[in-house]
């Protein structure tokens, strides 16, 4: 279905009313359409398939991520997207070694382990010492400077599950601070529970920050059982609990990495973008399919819908395959300073997994308000509620531009209920993946792009206070 194009200015007060209302029908009628084709429609699966198989884990600044911006660019350009291209950017690289730990006394055993990016090393032969206990980071930032000196701090909060992810925030602090301030007390090293919901053998990677005044100290996470049965042993044994610790990182000095772009062209070039973003690079122990593989599907396969349609934009789509988000959101940073000057109308990114759309948060000028409330009408069939309470803040490799720019932000919150069990480990994998929730998100995703690529209403933000 097509719509009529009327010359608007031509018209009178009233017939525009009228007009404007047989269109507001059109327009719902052409939501739906796609929304159907969209919920058929399985290049989100295809291109998380593609990645995870021919690419596999690819770490941001490392071989394998250039590999995957290459694999990403013929992609693009073979589905048919205009102006695919590589803006390219350099890092600090740090790559994983060895790593093993084991308690020594007084029960020896093995326990599953893996580094935290920005790990230090170890050296070779390992470390041996006393583990100290601390329930929370906030117990551990409690002692003073210097007493932990020739220990291994252990921190063994518990993660728990949530719908919307907020306890990532609450319990993510002990994997990203809590290692700096274990070297800021003196500690040789420290060991942390995953950050994750799961009961499998599988340590939870991810990145923690050393600040320039403490030297990085070697830092890594049990999994959760692992955790669990070393908190029993403290409290079961009456001399010190002795761990070995072997973790062999590298810093490997700046290298290559890159935002992988194309776009769908907008039919009227005086309207502002709209920028679509997904991270392209993966930890490297899973394949990265929920983190983020399904991400760049879920944009891209709404994007390519919105292309085929018989509608043409009005405002260009800008696609956004972000190179290096998981260790530092390298490209992120690098866009925003990039296209500092690009106009933008507003920003949205899939970052959470490859499970259903639950809700739509928003933060759009009051001038948006019908559109607002098109969105939310249209996403109510999907099952997406919204609360007005809650602000959207965008994806981690949008917030740079947004940031710069002031940019208006639609979340599509994904359910992040089982995100928590496969988050950063092995288990990042292709069969993790349900299709049919897939497919919603794309229909989702296209729902919201069809009315705002077509949407002449001005984005901007009033400027902050
Ligand atoms: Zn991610
Ligand atoms: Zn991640």
């Amino acid at each position: 279905m097509t719509k009529a194009n009327f010359p608007s200015a031509l018209l009178g007060t009233a017939i525009s009313t009228l007009i404007f209302s047989t269109s507001a029908f059109a327009e719902t009628q052409d939501v739906r359409e796609i929304q159907a084709k969209a919920l058929e429609d399985n290049l989100a699966f295809e291109i998380t398939e593609g990645l995870t198989t021919e690419i596999g884990p690819r770490q941001g600044g490392t071989e394998a991520e250039t590999r995957a911006r290459q694999w990403a660019v013929n992609k693009l350009t073979d589905l048919g997207f205009g102006k695919v291209r590589i803006e390219q950017f350099m890092m600090p690289t740090w790559v994983r070694g060895e790593e093993t730990a084991e308690i020594i006394a007084p029960f020896p055993q093995k326990l599953a382990i893996t580094a935290l990016g920005n790990s230090g090393s170890t050296g070779a032969n390992g470390l041996e010492a006393e583990v100290v206990f601390f329930p929370t980071v906030a117990a551990l930032a409690a002692v003073p400077d210097g007493s932990l000196n020739g220990k291994i701090a252990f921190v063994s909060h518990q993660m728990r599950r949530s719908q919307d992810g907020s306890s990532y925030g609450a319990f993510g602090a002990v994997r990203f601070f809590g290692p700096n301030i274990a070297a800021q007390k003196g500690a040789s090293a420290m060991v942390i529970r995953s950050v994750g919901t799961d009961y499998r053998r599988n340590p939870h990677t991810g990145n923690t920050n050393f600040s320039d005044r403490v030297a990085p100290i070697p830092a890594a996470a049990l999994s959760i059982p692992d955790a669990e049965n070393l908190r029993r042993m403290i409290e079961r044994s009456e001399e010190p609990v002795k761990m070995k610790l072997v973790l062999t990182p590298q810093n490997i000095g700046q290298q290559e990495s890159g935002n992988v772009i194309a776009e769908v062209a907008g039919t009227d070039p005086s309207l502002s973008m709209v920028l679509i973003a997904c991270h392209l690079d993966s930890w490297d122990l899973g394949t990265g399919a929920i983190d983020d593989g399904a991400g760049c599907g879920i944009i891209t396969a709404a994007a390519k819908l919105i292309m085929e349609s018989e509608i043409k934009p009005k405002r260009t789509i800008r696609l956004l395959w972000a190179g290096a988000e998981e260790v530092g959101v390298w490209g992120g940073k690098d866009y925003a300073v990039v296209h500092k000057d690009t106009p933008h109308a507003l920003a949205m990114e899939s970052d959470f997994g490859a499970d259903r759309v639950w809700r739509v948060e928003f933060n759009l000028p009051e001038s948006a308000k019908e559109t607002q409330d098109k969105i939310i009408s249209s996403l109510g069939p999907l099952g997406i509620g919204h609360n007005p309470s809650i602000v959207a803040g965008g994806g981690a490799d949008v917030r740079p531009i947004i940031g710069a720019q002031n940019l208006a932000i639609i979340d599509l919150q994904q359910d992040g209920t089982r995100y928590f069990d496969l988050h950063h480990t092995p288990d990042d994998t292709l069969d993790k993946i349900d299709p049919k929730q897939l497919r919603q998100n794309v229909a989702a995703w296209t729902t919201v792009l069809s009315i705002i690529a077509n949407s002449e209403i001005d984005f901007t933000l009033p400027p902050k206070e």
